[in-house]
């Protein structure tokens, strides 16, 4: 057996065995810790399990560090966590878990290490390393976790159909670790999931979006959506996305596999981004195609508006996959409803009005929306590719130059209510909100420029053809 007594020959290791040494409780690293340093992932989250209580030993190391350490206890799981410079220490028992059928959650008994390795998801996770003086550093890996590693595997410690039937969580975990890790599902592991997916309905939908995110944020996310598809998964926890899958041919015209395509933007957008609410908008951009397909004989598959229908869709997705229905929700959802804007506008000749409207419409996230449209064109026709670029390249050119000149990002309007209603002695009412949506659309069509000036005239000469009188020259002087 391998001593891996070099990564573990610092603190806080060192204080853990100390505290060992003086309770009499021994003491291991386990779980990802272990895992993620023999990949040379380095982390501060450390996981002890002991021989007996966590909490007791979790007490006698806070002792030990000294009174300013902060520790949390919580008693009803037996775990503590000790916080300890940039570490972040997690103490648990040993323990034994039997599972029933309809829960997740388990009995749990005190019980040996073995017991602990057994219930753990998977080899690379199941390895400890021991904290005791008389094998220091020495590496326990009952399971064959570390040729695992080695040959990029995913296997469970126990029989698949044991472990994920337990605890089906961990068939979601096996495939975002294959994901994270660019490793594979070992075939038996692969089938027992295939097997299980129907338990996967006793977990909870928050822990589920939990692991999909992390999926998600993997930087080849279409990995473990294929892996979710395959298994059958998916279609349990986001059937929706299942739905864009397929090719319909009529007449002998195909349109392409939405499914795919989708997966490919998705693998665009996380090469250049990290930002999980604009590879959600990837995921999303295409959602209302199934229910907008149309075969019209003279130009084949249209998805008409399904940029409007899939935009009024996310709520409802976000709701039932207890996503946040905050600001990150509205962002998702204005991205997929302007997701074709920047593509209608490379097709067509570049205006600074269709430039200066698109900016109004996407506000501070025009970046987003052009990394998302960008990751849009997947077209097998290179030609075609190059020509999106291409006009691509020139919208970011013009973006520019409308923004140096009109700065419509984050748009204020240069005369506000309140200036309308006291220059013509209006009451708060619709005919205050036409004379700012006519200034607005002057400004947009470059009728006049984006400043207060230009916009108070422009505001005279409405306000005149509108019948209303000036009653207060106030705001003249500002002029
Ligand atoms: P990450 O921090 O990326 O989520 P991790 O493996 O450190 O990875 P934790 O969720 O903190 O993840 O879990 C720590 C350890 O606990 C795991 O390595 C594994 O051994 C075990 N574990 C966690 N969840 C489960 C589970 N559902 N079933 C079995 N073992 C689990």
């Amino acid at each position: 057996m391998e001593n891996f007594i070099k990564y573990i020959d610092k603190e806080p290791f060192l204080s853990v065995a100390k505290v060992g040494k003086k309770t009499g409780i021994q003491g291991y690293v386990i779980g990802g810790f272990v895992r993620d340093l023999l990949l040379q992932r380095p982390s501060k989250d450390v996981d002890f399990v002991v021989l007996g209580s966590g909490i007791d030993f979790a007490h006698a190391m806070a002792d030990f560090l000294g009174k300013d350490t902060a520790a949390r206890y919580f008693k009803n799981f037996g775990t503590a966590m000790i916080r300890f410079n940039s570490w972040e220490l997690e103490f648990v028992g040993a323990r034994k878990e039997s599972y029933r059928k309809s829960s997740r959650k388990p009995i749990v008994e005190n019980g040996t290490l073995e017991d602990d390795r057994r219930r753990r998801d998977s080899t690379i996770n199941a390895m400890s390393i021991s904290l005791n003086e008389k094998d220091y550093g020495q590496l326990c890996d009952p399971f064959g976790g570390l040729k695992d590693l080695r040959a990029k595997l995913i296997r469970t410690p126990l029989d698949p159909d044991i472990t994920f039937s337990d605890d089906p969580l961990r068939m979601m975990r096996a495939i975002r670790f294959a994901t994270q890790l660019g490793f594979v599902i070992e075939k038996d592991t692969f089938a027992a999931i295939k097997r299980n997916k129907n338990r996967i309905s006793i977990v909870s939908k928050e822990r589920i979006t939990d692991e999909l995110n992390k999926i998600i944020l993997a930087n080849n996310p279409s990995r473990g959506f294929m892996s979710l598809e395959e298994t059958g998964l998916l279609k349990q926890i986001f059937p929706m996305l299942t739905e864009l899958m397929g090719v319909e041919v009529v007449d002998g015209k195909g349109h392409k596999d939405n499914f795919y395509h989708t997966l490919k933007v998705l693998d665009n957008v996380a090469r250049v981004s990290d930002n999980l609410w604009l590879r959600w908008a990837a995921v999303l951009h295409d959602i209302a195609k199934p229910l907008t397909k149309r075969f019209e004989p003279k130009v084949g598959w249209t998805f008409h508006g399904h940029e409007f229908v899939g935009a009024k869709m996310v709520p409802g997705i976000f709701k039932k996959l207890k996503l946040p229905s905050n600001e990150k929700m509205r962002y998702v959802q204005k991205l997929v409803l302007l997701h074709l804007r920047p593509i209608v506008l490379a097709q067509e000749i570049v205006t600074d009005s269709a430039v200066r409207r698109l900016l109004f419409d996407a506000g501070e996230d025009i970046d987003d929306l052009m990394i998302l449209s960008t990751a849009d064109i997947t077209s097998k026709n290179e030609a075609k590719v190059k020509r999106y670029r291409k006009n691509f390249e020139l919208v970011r050119q013009k973006l520019k130059e409308v923004e140096r000149k009109d700065r419509i990002r984050n748009w204020q309007p240069p005369v506000t209510g309140e200036i309308i209603m006291e220059t013509f002695g209006l009451k708060p009412s619709r005919k205050v909100g036409n004379i700012k949506t006519v200034i607005r659309e002057a400004i947009l069509d470059g009728k006049i420029h984006n400043e207060f000036a230009e916009a108070f005239d422009y505001m005279l000469k409405t306000g005149k053809s509108m019948g209303l009188k000036v009653v207060s020259r106030k705001y003249f002087l500002y002029k």
